[in-house]
């Protein structure tokens, strides 16, 4: 099966349309540019109907903001995982800390920007637990993987054909970072490690991360 991947660029997010023989998204921006998104969808000729599932790869703020907005739109069923919902709820949104100096700056930046924002409510309808979740059943040939440190509840979806979208388990952008690399904030790098290991047994090739380009997973697993 041939698979499409269409990044979905809106300021620092990226969400990936991922065509198969259904459509899935993974992730759900900052919630307050959904006019973009849509403009973005729009310019990639998908019916919103055909969009069967939207997959949040962590609850931080800006991946799941747009989550109400895109449900509403074309009626994709939410998936999450379990460890990660407590966080839709915070006000203001929490920030995980910064591993760097510069990681501890961004996040300083990030509470100002955010110290009046409210997730929109909505429902997950998919919690996940630890296991794996096939996605077969939404036309995917690939699954979904429990690769916390970045959050508890983050995951990354894994096409049988070695791409994987990972969220924030790495980032590759200006002013995260000036090159592809681990995350510069997070719950816990030596976990993020682990997660990574896991990847690089799973025999991933390229990552699709939520802030920036892909890139080859060589540069993250070579170096763990
Ligand atoms: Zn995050
Ligand atoms: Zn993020």
């Amino acid at each position: 099966m041939e698979i499409k991947i269409t990044p979905v660029r809106i300021r620092f997010d990226t969400i990936y349309i991922v065509q198969g023989d259904g459509i899935i998204l993974v992730d759900g921006g900052d919630p307050k540019l959904f006019a973009n998104f849509l403009k973005l969808v729009d310019d990639a000729s998908i019916k919103p109907e055909d969009i069967r599932l939207l997959i949040l790869t962590h609850g931080h703020w800006d991946h799941v903001g747009l989550a109400k907005e895109i449900k509403e739109f074309c009626s994709a069923r939410v998936m999450m995982h379990k460890s990660d919902m407590h966080l839709l709820k915070d006000f203001p949104p929490s920030q995980p800390p910064g591993f760097t100096p510069w990681g501890k700056v961004i996040i300083s930046l990030l509470k100002l920007y955010t110290r009046s924002l409210r997730i929109p409510v909505f429902d997950v309808d998919i919690p996940l637990g630890n296991d794996d979740f096939n996605l077969d059943e939404f036309g995917i040939p690939g699954k979904v993987v429990h690769t916390p440190g970045h959050s508890p509840g983050s995951v990354s979806v894994v096409l049988e054909s070695g791409e994987a979208f990972v969220g924030d388990l790495a980032m590759n952008m200006f002013p995260m970072r000036l090159s592809p690399g681990l995350p510069i904030f997070g719950d816990d790098i030596q976990v993020i490690k682990d997660s990574w290991r896991k990847l690089r047994d799973m025999n991933v090739r390229t990552v699709y991360p939520a802030h920036g380009k892909s890139f080859p997973a060589d540069i993250i697993v070579q170096g763990l």
